[in-house]
Order: structure tokens, then C-alpha cells, then sequence
């Protein structure tokens, strides 16, 4: 619907976010740097983890940034074909493996990295037909999170039918073995999780992935001895520790989300404002109407309070959050109407502040914006 307008309309008058692939290399970089702390000799390979369509981003858009990466973890099938389709030819991981038996059909694809997780995705493969590319096997260890995965008691037992399997041509030769943790960003948070793993795959031949980004950045020395990680946030530039900025860690963000101010008003001491009068001013105050809302992906339940930045101040929201308006406090600021407001993505607003301020996680809002918002790539140096 909106697709047929001008960009430089959107630039101006719209929602949209801007989409950085260049900052996505730079933080692909400071993975590859954090994980080659041994030297790099035996760093682990990463698979760059674009499910959620990129966490928001758009895989096509982001996928000049990830050059350098060793494959893509996708949740779905569908999505693998998406990022070949895209141009992507290495290794794809796809996280949900078969999701359904006559998803057979969209194994034939030569790269591709199945996890599985359940017993039934083994019989669907073992009625599948023999690929000239049989696909890749990743078995999923249920781990601390709980979740989903194979427990202590099943996981020997899927190996050996993944090793059947193999004799027939079904699945690759090569099976791997997968972790995934479910407290990463505190101090001691892996070391069981590692211990209950390892007691089960020990004597398995395969290699080993575990790590997302909290992992990475906070168990280096572990992540360092895997074969394979698996970040996402850090490679949007996001900071997956509650104790380190973004900024601390060398990561630029690779959205930011942008409107403007519609109008401004000034409030008299007492004066409400929204549905239901849920603002009242406390005392005279001058306050800006901002074209976003949560139609567009910024929650509704964001309190007021919230950070936001207009005309590269920093300011805060009040009251509610509309569907297409909110309002921002322009009280002692210099703005005029048509001003740019940054709801995040700033490297003086990072998303996860915003975040934090909402109740939220940084993952929630980038994965959260709407079909209404456009994405501006701004192309590679
Ligand atoms: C989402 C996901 C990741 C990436 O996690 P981040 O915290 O974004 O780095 C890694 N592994 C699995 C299995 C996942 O589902």
C-alpha cells in the first residue's frame, strides 16, 4: 500500500527506521575479534542468527553485512529459501527443523543445517526420499531453558537413530550436537547447563554448538573451545548484558526508528491529555504530538517516562500510547513542529534503554515494528 510513495516521502513525514548493514559488519567483527582471543587458530565459526526475518532488520537488507559470516540460523524452511533467494550461498541452520512431514519437500537445497529437536522429525526423514545433498543434522539438547530439545534420557537414543539414518543417505554423515542457554548473562549461569551437556555427549563424534550472544560475551573462554555460536542481538548492536552498554562492548546499532513532531501544545497546570485523560500536567508544560504509535511496533504499555530524543535532546514520553500518536515533553527544549525524533537506535538512546525503561527486552522491540514501517537501508561504504 504505502510501497508506491516516494522514499524522500517517507524520510520526511513518516515512521521508518533506518537499517545499517554496515554496522552489522562491525559487529560481526567484534564477535570474530572476541572469539579469536586464543590467537584465532581454533576460533569457532559463527552462524549469524536472522531468524524473525533479521530480528526486524530484514534479512535482504542486512545481508551485505554478513559477508563474513560462516552460515545463517533461520528459524524455518521457508526462510532458508528466502536468504537463498536473497543470495546467500553458504551453510543455512534452521532452528524449528521439519516443522510439518511435508516440509520433505523443501529439504532438496544443498547447505542446509537441519536442528532437530523431536522424535517425529526423525520419522519424516526416514520416509524422505534420497537427496543428492542430503541435509546436514543438528540433534537439540533440552538444556537449562527446558523447552524444547531432546532430555538426558532421549538424546543417546536420537543419535543412534540420526547414525541409521545416515547409512541410508537420508541425512549428511555429519551430526551435530547443540546447547542452548537459557541463563548466559549471569557470572556462573552456564556451568551446569555445560556439565549436564557434556556428561551426555561427551564420547559423541560431532561438533558442538552452544552460545548466543550473552554467552559470547560473558563465558568467552567457553564459547572460544565450541565449534560453532550462535549470535543474533550483538549483531544488531545490541548489548545482551544488563552491566555492559553497547558502546562498552565496540557494538553499533543497526536500527534506529524515526518520526517527527506533528504539532505542540502547551498544557496549563492541571490540563489532561489522551484517552481517558491519562496525563495530567503538573504544572505548565510544553508538549509535542509525535506521528508513531503502537500500530507501528512501540508498545502501548511503554510507560510515560520513556526516553525518546527530539531534535538531538533527550527528552521522555507522557501518558499513553495511541495507536498512531504519542506525546513527548518538549518543556525547556528547543523543537519546533517537523522536528526528527529518534525512538531508538541513537548511540545516545540504545534500544535496550528504551527497553529497560519499558519492562522490555531490545529483542521485543526490534522484532516488534509493523508492515506500516518502512526500512531505509542506508548502503555499505
Ligand atoms: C535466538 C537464538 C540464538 C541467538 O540468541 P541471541 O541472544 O539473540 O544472541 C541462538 N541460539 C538459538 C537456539 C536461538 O533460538
Amino acid at each position: 500500500m504505502t510501497a508506491a510513495l516516494p522514499l524522500s516521502l517517507f524520510a520526511s513525514e513518516r515512521v521508518y527506521a533506518r537499517i545499517y548493514p554496515q554496522a552489522v559488519a562491525n559487529n560481526l567483527a567484534v564477535l570474530k575479534r572476541t572469539l579469536a582471543r586464543d590467537g584465532g587458530a581454533h576460533a569457532p565459526r559463527i552462524w549469524a542468527t536472522v531468524k524473525a526475518d533479521a530480528y526486524g532488520h530484514g534479512v535482504a537488507q542486512i545481508l551485505p553485512g554478513l559477508r563474513d559470516a560462516d552460515g545463517l540460523a533461520v528459524m524455518h524452511l521457508t526462510d532458508a529459501h528466502i536468504c537463498r533467494d536473497a543470495g546467500w550461498c553458504g551453510p543455512i541452520l534452521v532452528m524449528a527443523g521439519l516443522a510439518h512431514a511435508s516440509e520433505i519437500a523443501l529439504l532438496d537445497m544443498p547447505g542446509l543445517h537441519l536442528l532437530l529437536s523431536r522424535e517425529t522429525q526423525l520419522q519424516w526423514l526416514a520416509a524422505a526420499p534420497v537427496l543428492r545433498a542430503p541435509p546436514a543434522i543438528w540433534l537439540r539438547f533440552r538444556g537449562d531453558i527446558g523447552m524444547i530439545g531432546f532430555d538426558a534420557d532421549t538424546y543417546r537414543q536420537a543419535f543412534a537413530q540420526c547414525l541409521a539414518l545416515a547409512s541410508t543417505g537420508r541425512i549428511g554423515a555429519h551430526i551435530g550436537h547443540l546447547n542452548h542457554f537459557g541463563s548466559a548473562e549471569r557470572a556462573d549461569g552456564i556451568d551446569e547447563a555445560c556439565a549436564r551437556f557434556t556428561a551426555v555427549v561427551h564420547d559423541l563424534p560431532g561438533p558442538r554448538s552452544t552460545s548466543n550472544s550473552a554467552a559470547i560475551m560473558r563465558h568467552q573462554v567457553h564459547a572460544v573451545a565450541t565449534d560453532w555460536v550462535r549470535p543474533g542481538l550483538t549483531l544488531y548492536g545490541a548489548s545482551p548484558l544488563a552491566d555492559r552498554t553497547a558502546a562498552d562492548l565496540g557494538l553499533l546499532p543497526a536500527m534506529s526508528l524515526h518520526a517527527r513532531i506533528l504539532d505542540i501544545r502547551t498544557l496549563a497546570a492541571g490540563d489532561r491529555l489522551g484517552y481517558g485523560g491519562s496525563f495530567k500536567a503538573p504544572m505548565p508544560m510544553t508538549v509535542g504530538l509525535v506521528n508513531c504509535g503502537y500500530a507501528d511496533g512501540y508498545p502501548r504499555h511503554a510507560p510515560a517516562g520513556t526516553p525518546v530524543i527530539v531534535a538531538g535532546q533527550l527528552t521522555r514520553t507522557l501518558g499513553a500510547v495511541t495507536m498512531d500518536l504519542m506525546t513527548v515533553d518538549l518543556t525547556g527544549l528547543i523543537a519546533v513542529v517537523g522536528a526528527p525524533v529518534v525512538l531508538w537506535g541513537d548511540p545516545a538512546l540504545p534500544v535496550e534503554r528504551v527497553a529497560a525503561a519499558m519492562g522490555t527486552i531490545a529483542a521485543e522491540l526490534l522484532t516488534g515494528l509493523t508492515r506500516r514501517v518502512p526500512l531505509l537501508t542506508v548502503p555499505m561504504r
